[in-house]
């Protein structure tokens, strides 16, 4: 592996690149302008090699197996939770449940917590959360008569902090935030959000899956109480993430899902319960997904997450410049602390419409609410035009992306 030092101060995306088979392809007759990381990111060679590794050479169910080969693909999953474990610095691996991605991590804690609450509680979330943040609670206070607060955000799509200090009190339970806004970009203050919910014995889940490919979090530091990503959001494939969560509420929380691989023993009678991890993961893993998971956090590291978001911020920065030129383009989140979402609108033009002629010149960007409809309905617009960047995107991509949104508006005015 390189020295990250000398990769830090070489940083070339048209190196990076390279590692990327899908960004040689053309899109409707043009070169591929990938600007959809936000809905998941593209997949290196490295990661490619690793999943074609695993079925070529060692494929077979973990755990149980007495073979050679089940023993091969048990050490490289279990490999790729220490992986997972040092990436987020995760004080035990058995704090790391594999999980199918993000919501599945949201949903096991939502459902868990079915049984520690009752009519009375409070839990909050944030005003900025993705759907799959908001109805999974929605369907707990629903279940358990708690009641759900919502720390509400200010025009430039920052949390009002003080509102989240006035809310917080003994009846507070639970916290839900995303550490980035998905639909904005919002790095939000979760440091803050953790400790002053802690100060009123509340937990926090905090939803990391756009976060994770900018920003390298230290979860022992943070000392949250639930953390998740998906792997497709940074480099891995679909299908596979993370749930971190406190041992101490990974014990008290129920099973999510019965079946194989979770329990110690099983009768008729009574069934008890696996430990840690395997408490959570019944039924057999995406086992290929999570050790090219753990090929994927290899792939950034090796990069550099402090060369990773000081290259994204800078091409944030120049991207959000070119774009004001544009004669009524206006920017949705225009947050202080921020990362590689640039949410936008030219008036009276509709999203879509700006979306698909970007698709005719070879640009991908997402348009719609972006699974953040209350954010929409804040700001009362239908949708966005959502470009999102990644360390792989360049500074000529930015520039084809303004040409293309001013030819949109030209044809569409
Ligand atoms: C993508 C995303 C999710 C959902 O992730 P899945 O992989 O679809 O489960 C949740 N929250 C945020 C902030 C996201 O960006």
């Amino acid at each position: 592996m390189t020295d990250k030092s000398t990769i830090a101060t070489t940083f070339d995306a048209d190196v990076i690149r390279k590692d990327f088979p899908i960004l040689n392809r053309q899109v409707n007759g043009q070169p591929l302008v990938y600007l959809d990381n936000a809905a998941t990111s593209q997949t290196p060679q490295q990661v490619i090699d690793t999943i074609v590794e695993y079925y070529q050479g060692y494929n077979a169910n973990i755990h149980r197996g007495v073979h050679s080969l089940s023993q091969e693909a048990t050490d490289a999953y279990e490999m790729a939770r220490k992986k997972i474990q040092e990436h987020f610095n995760i004080a035990k691996s058995q704090e790391v449940i594999f999980t199918s991605g993000t919501t599945h991590g949201i949903n096991l804690v939502a459902t868990g917590f079915s049984s520690f609450l009752k009519k009375g509680d409070e839990v909050m979330v944030s005003a900025m959360e993705h759907h799959s943040n908001i109805v999974p609670w929605q369907m707990l206070c629903e279940r358990t008569g708690a009641t759900l607060k919502v720390i509400p955000m200010n025009v430039e799509g920052e949390l009002i902090m003080e509102e989240y200090h006035n809310l917080l009190s003994e009846k507070t339970k639970l916290v839900f935030c995303n550490h980035v806004s998905n639909a904005l970009g919002t790095i939000n203050p979760i440091e803050e959000i953790i400790e002053a919910a802690h100060k009123v014995g509340a937990a926090v889940l905090i939803d990391g899956a756009q976060a994770a490919a900018h920003i390298k979090a230290d979860l022992q530091a943070l000392d949250v109480d639930f953390y998740v990503v998906s792997a497709h959001k940074m480099c891995g494939p679909t299908g596979v993430g993370m749930l971190y969560g406190k041992e101490e509420w990974l014990k008290k929380l129920p099973p999510y899902q019965g079946g194989g691989e979770m329990i110690a023993e099983v009768t008729f009678e009574k069934t008890t319960y696996a430990d840690l991890p395997h408490k959570f993961e019944a039924g057999t893993p995406n086992i290929c997904g999570g050790i090219a998971f753990g090929a994927a956090l290899d792939y950034m590291n090796s990069i550099g997450f402090d060369a990773i978001t000081q290259y994204e911020e800078e091409l944030v920065r120049y991207a959000t410049e070119q774009l004001l030129t544009i004669d009524g383009l206006k920017i949705y989140g225009t947050a202080k602390h921020k990362t590689s979402v640039i949410s936008f609108n030219i008036e009276g033009i509709h999203p879509y419409d700006i979306g698909s002629i970007l698709d005719k010149l070879g640009i991908a960007v997402r348009t719609g609410h972006h699974c953040a409809q209350p954010i929409m309905d804040f700001y009362k617009i239908p949708g966005t035009v959502r470009a999102s960047f990644s360390f792989y995107n360049t500074k000529e991509e930015v520039d084809k992306l303004v040409e293309g949104v001013k030819r949109a508006k030209s044809m569409l005015e």
